[in-house]
């Protein structure tokens, strides 16, 4: 008799957005959290498999990097495939990484055919005194462009679990 699987589903999320934000950081910081499994280095992309129990559920996030592609800009439709959520992050410190959010966010809605959810999380919050970017700013464009806003800090992990919590929900509600 096989093992059972150690989930019930399994989806596959994207973090996408410019060089420097703290992309690689994040899926590093979940992958040391404990509440994850492993992160495999191939050619051209990460990826780490985080779990979830949402309302007795066993959601499996397999969460995919773009190993520096974004900043060649070769990011393309085979990145997307399958994808059901996507995390597009910026840099609260860098206005710049905030300004490119509407290039991503086009980018998104012609490539990304298979993901509804887009999440739009401004990273490095722990560089208060480095403020480029309001909460308020994040949340308007997030808001104008029917995605939810979040900020968070790869440094210290603060609401990294819960962002990816809400999203394994989100995923899991309308697949
Ligand atoms: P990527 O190009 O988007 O994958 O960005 P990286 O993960 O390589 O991070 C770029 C730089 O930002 C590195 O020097 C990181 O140490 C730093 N960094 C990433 N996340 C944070 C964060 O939450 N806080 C701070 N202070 N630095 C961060
Ligand atoms: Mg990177």
């Amino acid at each position: 008799r096989k093992n059972p699987k150690p989930y019930d589903v399994d989806y596959k999320v994207l973090i996408i957005g410019e060089s420097r934000v703290g992309k690689t950081s994040i899926i590093k910081r979940l992958n040391d959290e404990g509440f994850n499994e492993n992160t495999i280095s191939t050619v051209g992309l990460d990826f780490v498999n985080v779990y979830f129990d949402i309302d007795g559920v066993k959601v499996k996030l397999q969460i995919w990097d773009t190993a520096g592609q974004e900043r060649f800009r070769t990011i393309t439709r085979n990145h997307f495939r399958n994808t059901k959520g996507t995390v597009l992050v910026y840099d609260i410190s860098e206005k710049e990484s905030f300004e490119k959010l509407e290039y991503w966010a086009e980018n998104i809605s012609i490539m990304n055919l298979d993901s509804e959810i887009v999440y739009i999380v401004g990273n490095k919050n722990d560089l208060e005194q480095k403020r480029e970017v309001s909460f308020e700013q994040g949340k308007k464009f997030a808001t104008r462009n029917l995605m939810k806003f979040f900020e968070t800090s790869a440094k210290n992990a603060e609401n990294l679990n819960e962002i990816f919590k809400n999203l394994a929900f989100d995923i899991l509600d309308t697949n």
